[in-house]
């Protein structure tokens, strides 16, 4: 079980984080909804403690994430993985390399030749990959790959730092419909399959409600929102809270208007 309790987050004179309480049990997979500077960024961050609440306390089974120090800090990182919307792969290494990375959890990834991996490691970096069907690509630079593979290959490696939470931060942002799809299938697939609890922030409610467990909307900050998605629409959300871009708002009440004849 996850808790985090009234957690604030101040950039300067802005406040990214206000209050915020959750608790989040083992297994689930929770949407994260709300518009760009809404604060789901910094939650997901605070929680791996790349950033650090200005108050408020986070613990997971039992202890505090707030109070561990040094060494503690990168362990925790490594039971809590973390995947970005722009991947943050090793371009020019190939992939099999780029998932055994995963294994290093604190030492630098570049500094280790690959070869200097134990074959555990690889063979379970190869099942990773398998998993998420790029094991053909194993030997690919990551750079060469699309987006969506790449966004699959990050998983594998968060799959192999063999994590208690995954949290991805907007990892379908960049990516078009189908491949949005599938990176969304697989955190699904981990997250069922081995029990991983998920926390991932999308801008779409679609996608969350489609895949989502839960979903917790945050405007200002704050929750706004927290509810089960059996049973909701995206209506339901929309009507409570608006988490829609301007942009897109203006896209959609354009597909409304008739056609000129
Ligand atoms: P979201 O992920 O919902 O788009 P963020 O957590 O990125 O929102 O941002 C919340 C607020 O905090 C925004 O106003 C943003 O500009 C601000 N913010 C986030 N990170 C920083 C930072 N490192 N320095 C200054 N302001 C920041």
């Amino acid at each position: 079980m996850l808790i985090i309790n009234a957690i604030s987050k101040n950039f300067g004179a802005t406040r990214a984080l206000d209050g915020v309480s959750i608790t989040v049990p083992s297994g689930q997979m929770v949407g994260l909804v709300g518009r760009s500077g809404a604060g789901k960024s910094t939650l997901l961050r605070s929680i791996n403690r790349l950033e650090t609440p200005s108050a408020g306390e986070i613990t997971f089974e039992g202890e505090s994430i707030l109070a561990l120090r040094g060494r503690a800090v990168r362990a925790w990182r490594a039971r809590c993985a973390m995947i970005f919307q722009q991947f943050n792969l090793v371009n020019r290494l190939d992939v099999l390399s780029n998932v055994l990375a995963g294994r290093l959890h604190w030492q630098n990834a570049l500094g280790i030749a690959f070869k200097a991996f134990p074959e555990a490691d690889r063979a379970r970096a190869a099942r990773a990959l398998e998993r998420l069907g790029m094991l053909p690509f194993a030997l690919q630079r990551a750079g060469t790959l699309s987006g969506g593979q790449q966004q699959r290959v990050a998983i594998a490696r968060a799959l192999v730092q063999e994590p208690k939470i995954v949290l991805a931060d907007e990892p379908i942002a960049s990516l078009d419909p189908m491949n949005a799809q599938l990176v969304l299938e697989a955190l699904r697939r981990i997250n069922r399959e081995d029990g991983i609890t998920v926390i991932a922030s999308l801008h779409q409610v679609e996608a969350a409600l489609q895949h989502c467990d839960r979903i917790i909307g945050l405007a200002h900050g704050r929750v706004v929102f927290d509810s089960p998605t059996a049973g909701l629409r995206a209506a339901d959300i929309e009507r409570i809270y608006d988490v829609t871009d301007t942009a897109e708002h203006a896209s959609a009440a354009r597909l409304r208007e008739p056609m000129p004849a």
